[in-house]
């Protein structure tokens, strides 16, 4: 992510400014004494949408790469920043290019073909989103299974996380709802798991992380 970033600065000779408070979302859950899920992302709210929230000034323009498969997501901005603007006092307008100029995603691969610039990573491995290395807790479980497949050693990581977790707290947690991921990383192992899982992800509804869910700040 943070290469297609610097690609991306240098062929537009425009620097970005990251903004962040240095936790990653594992030290977030230990300051929290919770893991994040999909029915809980606070990790996502803390770390991106309150920070965007607070970063920008008065009169700034944020520009959303929402893409044109994900329309309902600008209604859903557009109603968020109405509120944040009235309560924080700070004006913001919003823009959705993609969508105002109707980009397909064929064109951004033309336009990255033509630049040169190299797809992320993820992508190129079959992800559907470019967040936290593929682990993300809002996945669903044909991601993780992908993610497994393609880039173990991010699986591993955020089983040890939860591990690390469980036996700390001594508490039955896990990402997902019904299950941990040592014990689903068994399943895939053992080949166990349905055809199910073995679609490409695309039928399965991965939950944005770009600092829009659970908003309100
Ligand atoms: S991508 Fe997923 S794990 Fe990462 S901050 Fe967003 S919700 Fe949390």
């Amino acid at each position: 992510l943070y290469r297609f970033l610097n690609d991306l600065s240098s062929y537009f000779n425009h620097p970005i400014i990251f903004d962040s408070d240095g936790r990653s979302p594992e030290q977030l859950f230990w300051d929290q004494h919770a893991l994040a899920n999909n029915r809980i992302p606070f990790c996502s709210r803390i770390l991106k949408a309150q920070r965007l929230q607070n970063y920008y000034q008065d009169g700034d323009l944020i520009i959303f790469g929402i893409g044109i498969d994900e329309r309902h997501r600008a209604g859903r901005l557009k109603n968020v920043y109405t509120g944040v603007s009235e309560r924080k006092k700070k004006k913001v307008e919003l823009k959705f290019p993609l969508l105002k100029e109707n980009i397909s995603s064929n064109q951004i691969d033309k336009f990255l073909l033509d630049t040169g610039i190299e797809e992320p990573l993820l992508y190129k491995l079959g992800f559907t989103h470019n967040n936290c290395s593929g682990g993300c807790v809002r996945a669903g479980k044909k991601q993780w299974k992908l993610l497994y497949e393609k880039l173990p050693k991010v699986y591993l990581d955020r089983e040890r996380v939860e591990e690390e977790f469980r036996i700390s707290f001594n508490k039955d947690v896990h990402f997902f709802k019904d299950e941990t991921l040592k014990s689903f990383r068994y399943r895939i192992k053992s080949g166990s798991l349905s055809k199910y899982y073995n679609t490409n992800t695309e039928s399965e509804e991965i939950k944005e992380c770009i600092g829009i869910c659970n908003l309100e700040n």
